[in-house]
């Protein structure tokens, strides 16, 4: 895909304002992005990172293709291990956690043996392999046999999807609305797939600027589209439940591609269908 017409921008909105502040140096990630787009061997460089298990980049959704090789979708190196994993291995795994987590409450200073903490190191880490089941899908599985030629080149849009991600600088929640946009080009995308893509990338560890980017990126690469925009609006509980508490802020991050970055009358369109504008 053209990695020039890659435009994301990010603002926050809150009620008192400036509460990007506790959201610690998220466009840190942005520099190394905007190195590989301009450098002229950006494509070498591409295939330099032929796996995204060898290296930490910044950016990974833009320095690896979001359908890479190794059928990860980009996760991460334990990602594997866990798809691969045999119904032992998966309860040996629970257990680990589990462990791991009996260790945190009782160096918060809890009693884990008392009645109500019993089975919550057991139920947590459930809790987190579901919260985090993302790592074990990967966009070929999803998409699978819902791409349709079709000859419709007029706005495609699914609204209000809910996603649940989890931020990865805390590990609590954060959750809101995604919009995803797209105007095709021969290609169809079957609708409920859309909710999937987004549901794939947010049941991992993310930023949502990442989270926002990935599901343009994925059906960018998916459709060939005309253009692809993607908004989420999400609440952050790292945001609204500690230090100064920000309730009520919330985070809008978007990434329009192709001509809905071109074209600014296609942008107000989809702003428009979105109530934005
Ligand atoms: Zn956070």
């Amino acid at each position: 895909m053209n990695m020039d017409s890659i435009n994301s921008e990010t603002s926050s909105s809150s009620s008192e304002g400036n509460s990007q502040k506790n959201h610690d140096k998220l466009p840190k990630s942005v520099m190394p992005l905007k190195r590989a787009m301009n450098g002229s061997e950006s494509s070498n460089k591409m295939t330099k990172y032929n796996s995204p298990l060898q290296t930490r980049v910044a950016s990974p959704c833009t320095l690896n293709p979001p359908i890479d090789s190794d059928g990860l979708s980009w996760p991460s190196v334990g990602a594997r291990k866990r798809i691969e994993q045999t119904e032992e291995e998966s309860k040996a795994r629970e257990g680990r956690i589990a462990e791991a987590v009996k260790t945190i409450l009782t160096e918060l200073g809890e009693d884990t043996s008392r009645e109500g903490l019993l089975e919550t190191p057991e139920r947590y880490a459930r809790a987190m392999l579901y919260f985090t089941k993302g790592y074990e899908d990967n966009i070929r599985d999803v998409i699978k046999r819902a791409v349709f030629e079709e000859d419709h080149d007029e706005m495609v849009i699914v609204r209000d999807i809910e996603i649940y991600s989890l931020c990865e600088h805390h590990l609590v929640p954060f959750f809101g609305k995604a919009h995803i946009g797209y105007i095709p080009n021969k290609r169809v995308l079957g609708l409920s797939k859309l909710a999937r893509l987004a549901e794939m990338y947010a049941r991992r560890f993310q930023v949502q600027e990442r989270l926002t980017k990935q599901i343009a990126m994925a059906l960018s690469e998916m459709l060939r589209p005309r253009g692809v925009a993607v908004v989420i609006e999400a609440t952050h509980m790292c945001m609204v439940s500690r230090g100064v508490q920000k309730t009520g802020s919330s985070t809008t991050t978007s990434c329009m591609l192709g001509c809905f970055r071109e074209q600014q009358k296609t942008r107000e369109e989809f702003l428009t269908l979105l109530g934005r504008r």
